[in-house]
């Protein structure tokens, strides 16, 4: 049985009790895996969504190749155009689209609903961008020669995403490839694959009503399988990847042999550290917002909050405090502020990481506990570390356990901080110039992201988005993140009658 009928909100988003998981360019269809969407505050199951099969993959593949020229021969303006209109699709069923996203992920309707806004956001840059994706014009060395770049689209883009983030990183993607004249294949993660079809039919939907190649977006729902037959296919110059390090590693090695290119968007480990000149209060509920946010699943949530022995006590105290004040419970209820774990994995996770933890001289002050109940909910956690080297702080447990330690100098802190192999986010609190811009320089953090009197979550799409080392190295989203969509051309024309050479080279016939 299914709670289908139970969220009224799904029917306005095109959704059914038993979907298909794949959009082929042409017609929806789906012969392959069935994926249950479970609700993770009471394990029900909603509906199913029934994933692609190899051959339907194939068609896919080659409905996108037919309608290639159509979509990159649009003038880029009207790229931006059609994108603008998603935007508006988007902003229509925001609600809807929002409090799926939080049925699924088991976030907090806020942020399901934040989600959905990052969309809209990306889709006002990719419009934006459409009439500025400028090359440069460089001064030739030779008389008579004009030098130029010209950017090109790269054909066809995977998108491979995370459970996490089910909706906005898709859009993300998507939006600036289509404006850069790409086309896109998207495999959701199975375990949101009703997120996934609700964004694929809202985008469908406006490219029919515009008479345009449906093909710029296919859907191909599956797991590891239909993943890798986009990582290993050729016809595919770019594998955008979300997800965790380790199947990152993989997609990175099987991509980069046959010379393709990734961006990779893989695991955090991200610190905030509390300066003894910091602002303790906003300290505070920066780390409760970016610990507790998405129950500690975010790629950017916090793990490691160093605090200046001065404070240790005080904000420590303080923390336990507004932790014991967090209202866990149904995600989709007004005044929640967790929600459930994804799925029982997690809590496996959750489980086997306090034990390890203890092990490695880890005291919990608040939380450690699974709840009792049919849903996948566990207590929000903090745990008390004094060794900021041990083994288990270098692993992304992606839980709600935040680990606290007491420092006494910024340098060691930066250095805690840039001791792990991920790289994504961190942030310092502190109201000094000189800590500022240490942190902010080169021998400050050695994160993609680099914050300063906020949180390391939530990130503004106007800027550019991933991390370094085992991240993976990927920036998505603002600022010229748009190139690696594209190929560049350096163009030299002569327009002269004579031929000189570069670099003064006779060569006399
Ligand atoms: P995951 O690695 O298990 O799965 C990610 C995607 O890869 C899914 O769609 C999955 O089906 C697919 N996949 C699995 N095996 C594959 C294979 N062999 N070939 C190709 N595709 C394959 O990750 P998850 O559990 O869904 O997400 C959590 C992880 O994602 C965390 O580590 C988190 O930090 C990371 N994440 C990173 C960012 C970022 O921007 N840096 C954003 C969101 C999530």
């Amino acid at each position: 049985t299914f709670a289908f009928e139970k969220y009224p909100f799904l029917k306005e988003l095109g959704l059914e009790q038993t979907n298909h998981g794949c959009f082929d360019g042409e017609k929806w269809t789906g012969n392959g895996k069935t994926f249950l969407s479970v609700n993770p505050t009471n394990n029900e199951v909603i509906a199913e969504v029934r994933g692609a099969t190899p051959e339907e993959y194939e068609v896919a593949v080659q409905n996108m190749n037919k309608a290639k020229a159509e979509w990159v021969k649009l003038p880029l303006p009207r790229r931006g155009e059609i994108v603008r209109q998603i935007g508006d699709a988007f902003r229509k069923h925001k609600a809807a689209l929002g409090r799926l996203v939080s049925l699924e992920v088991g976030k907090i309707v806020a942020e399901g609903e934040g989600e959905v806004q990052e969309i809209i956001d990306i889709c006002d840059m990719a419009c934006g961008l459409s009439r500025s994706l400028n090359g440069q014009i460089i001064p030739s060395e030779r008389p008579d020669h004009f030098m130029m770049e010209q950017w090109n689209p790269l054909g066809l883009v995977g998108v491979i995403s995370a459970f996490n983030f089910p909706t906005a990183v898709f859009g993300w993607n998507f939006m600036i490839a289509a404006v850069c004249g790409n086309l896109t294949m998207w495999k959701g993660s199975p375990s949101t694959s009703l997120c996934s079809v609700a964004c694929t039919k809202i985008i469908i939907d406006i490219l029919e009503k515009n008479n345009l190649p449906k093909a710029a977006l296919t859907l191909c729902m599956g797991e590891a399988d239909i993943g890798n037959l986009m990582v290993e296919d050729k016809r595919f110059p770019l594998i955008s990847f979300t997800g965790s390090t380790q199947v990152g590693r993989i997609v990175s090695e099987k991509v980069s042999k046959r010379f393709g290119k990734t961006i990779l968007e893989l695991g955090g480990n991200n610190c905030l550290i509390v300066c003894e000149d910091a602002n303790e209060e906003l300290a505070l509920k920066a780390s409760c917002f970016a610990a507790v946010g998405t129950c500690g699943q975010r790629c950017t949530s916090l793990r490691r909050l160093l605090i200046h022995s001065s404070k240790y006590e005080s904000l420590k105290e303080k923390l336990v405090k507004a932790y014991k004040s967090v209202v866990v419970g149904d995600p989709l209820n007004n005044g929640t502020l967790c929600g459930p774990l994804h799925s029982k994995a997690q809590i496996k996770i959750y489980e086997d990481g306090l034990k390890q933890i203890q092990e490695q001289g880890g005291k919990i002050l608040t939380g450690g506990k699974v709840m009792d109940g049919p849903g996948n909910f566990v207590e929000p956690t903090i745990v008390e570390m004094t060794n900021p080297y041990a083994p288990i702080l270098q692993h992304e447990l992606f839980v709600p356990i935040l680990y606290i330690m007491k420092f006494d100098d910024l340098d060691e802190a930066i250095a805690i901080n840039n001791s792990v192999p991920q790289g994504l986010s961190a942030s310092l609190f502190t109201s000094n110039l000189q800590n500022l811009f240490k942190w902010t320089g080169p021998l400050g953090a050695d994160t993609g992201i680099v914050n300063v009197n906020i949180g390391p979550s939530g990130a503004e799409i106007g800027g550019a988005f991933g991390g370094e080392k085992e991240t993976g190295g990927g920036r998505e989203s603002g600022s010229d993140s748009w190139k690696q969509y594209m190929r560049r051309s350096t163009c030299t024309v002569n327009f002269g009658k004579s031929l000189p050479l570069a670099q003064g080279i006779k060569f006399d016939l």
